[in-house]
């Protein structure tokens, strides 16, 4: 935050009227302003000192108070040209698996003394680093691994349970330290944290199936506070292809009938739609429906690095009319995928130097995929080294605009009209989807209830589903009918 201590100090002469009392009591009022020469004499001090103060404005911190964007610095002073925008627009990352962590090697208990964001920690994730980096802002994934015993979206799983475990956790952690922390439901609770110092903190979802194909858990999910759903993981589920389908040989179908259902409840509802993990044809399937911007909260561009995991051009141009945001990945075999080994921090750079030319630099941002991958780039290896890529864009030629655009401006941009756009379809009478995957199988257990409507009776006889209790139903007659 620009500090906004001046080092001229006020003038404390007297600026009120002097009093002066006279015999029949009635007070006589002097002016001292009506003589110019006492006005003057009283404020040349004042007035030399503002002087000097005008002169070396731009060289204290009162110059970036007076005019934050144009105190002039030299523009290839791209370290102070970094922290300047970054203290005053907010960073925010699209992705760090850090809650992951927590499930896998704490079993999310952070209460036993042992677990202290606070230390450095193995791995790329801390707050000491964090503050390094000069973060505004995080969405943390709340992220569980596709079930690979379920074949079918029938088939019994966890992964819901597991998902409110992740979401749980997520929340308890970002709890424990309200002086880092602030965990926000909105882009103006995001805004307002990082004005007061804190790192913003929200939740998204990283796969569809972790909803259970089901868009009443869509729903739930967005009540617990959930701000975007990545529409697939590495894996096919009940609304849309996966990317890792696609590489392993696996048809490209899109996004399904239901998938279509699934848009149009996160439109209704205002979360945001993440379309990174996704195939190419769910992401233009996806695209040609939406009623809002979407994002890709961690992927690169096609064109640089042919990996299915990366935007193509042809969808980046569809992002650019879309109003959506595509924030660039540093896993590196997403940013070369035949010698991921030898990535650095200047492929990154590549990646969204091509996205911001391809889609805008109104299109852009960064989402890191931190601690969800072992292997990043030399020279990005952690959240402390974001000011290192900001200054390597500049030196690139990216303005200081563009930048304030690809650290969180997009984001926060995005995420609102998300929002108005969901108000407006609410207030027109918008009603919660109540589409289910085709072949969904429901409870029969009628045993112990009694049915709303002879239909269901009739059809329950005709199935054998079982018999009710109630109603006095004669069985043998209800078989006949
Ligand atoms: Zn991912």
């Amino acid at each position: 935050m620009a500090d906004v201590t001046s080092t001229t100090e006020r003038s404390s002469e007297q600026d009120t009227p002097l009093q002066t009392g006279t015999p029949d009591g009635n007070a006589l009022i002097i002016h001292p302003q009506a003589s110019p020469y006492n006005w003057l004499g009283r404020w040349r001090g004042a007035l030399l000192t503002a002087g000097f103060a005008i002169l070396l404005a731009p060289f204290t911190s009162l110059g970036t108070w007076l005019s934050p964007t144009e105190a002039p610095i030299d523009p290839t002073n791209y370290a102070l040209r970094t922290k300047r925008v970054l203290e005053t627009t907010p960073l925010i990352d699209g992705h760090n698996d850090f809650p992951w962590l927590l499930r896998v090697e704490l079993h999310n208990r952070i209460y036993d003394g042992i677990f202290d964001p606070n230390q450095r920690l193995l791995g790329h994730t801390d707050i000491g680093r964090m503050r390094q980096g000069m973060m505004g802002g995080q969405f943390w994934s709340v992220h569980v691994k596709c079930d690979v015993a379920q074949k079918h979206f029938e088939d019994p799983s966890w992964i819901v349970r597991d998902t409110l475990e992740q979401i749980d956790v997520a929340k308890r952690f970002i709890a424990e330290s309200p002086d880092v922390f602030t965990y926000c439901e909105t882009p103006s609770c995001a805004r307002a944290a990082f004005k007061s110092g804190r790192i913003a903190s929200m939740l998204g979802i990283e796969g569809g199936h972790q909803l259970g194909g089901s868009i009443a858990a869509v729903r739930q999910a967005y009540d617990l506070g959930v701000r975007y759903i990545t529409t697939t993981h590495n894996c096919n589920n009940a609304w849309a292809t996966s990317a890792s389908t696609v590489a392993k040989g696996g048809p490209d179908n899109g996004l399904s009938p239901l998938g279509a259902a699934y848009i149009r409840e996160m439109n209704r509802l205002g979360m945001m739609i993440d379309l990174s993990h996704v195939s190419h044809q769910t992401m233009r399937d996806a695209l040609s429906i939406t009623q809002t911007p979407v994002i890709f909260s961690h992927s690169g561009a096609y064109s640089v690095t042919p990996h299915l995991r990366n935007v193509p051009d042809d969808v980046l141009r569809s992002v650019r009319r879309n109003g959506g945001i595509v924030m660039a990945v540093f896993v590196n075999r997403f940013l070369n995928i035949h010698d991921p080994d030898a990535v650095t921090i200047h492929d990154v750079v590549d990646h969204i130097w091509h996205l911001a030319e391809v889609a805008g630099w109104e299109h852009v941002g960064i989402g890191s995929d931190f601690s969800g991958t072992p292997f990043t780039p030399s020279g990005l290896e952690d959240v402390s080294k974001y000011p290192d890529l900001i200054e390597l864009l500049m030196a690139r030629g990216a303005t200081d605009d563009q930048i304030r655009l690809l650290v969180g401006d997009n984001l926060l941009r995005v995420w609102e009209s998300i929002q108005r756009r969901a108000r407006e379809i609410q207030a027109r009478g918008g009603k919660p989807i109540e589409e289910e995957f085709e072949g969904r199988k429901w409870h029969k257990g009628y045993k112990n209830s009694p049915y709303m409507y002879r239909e269901t009776r009739e059809r329950a006889a005709r199935e054998n589903w079982g018999h009710p209790d109630q109603f006095n139903v004669a069985v043998k007659a209800e078989n006949d009918l």
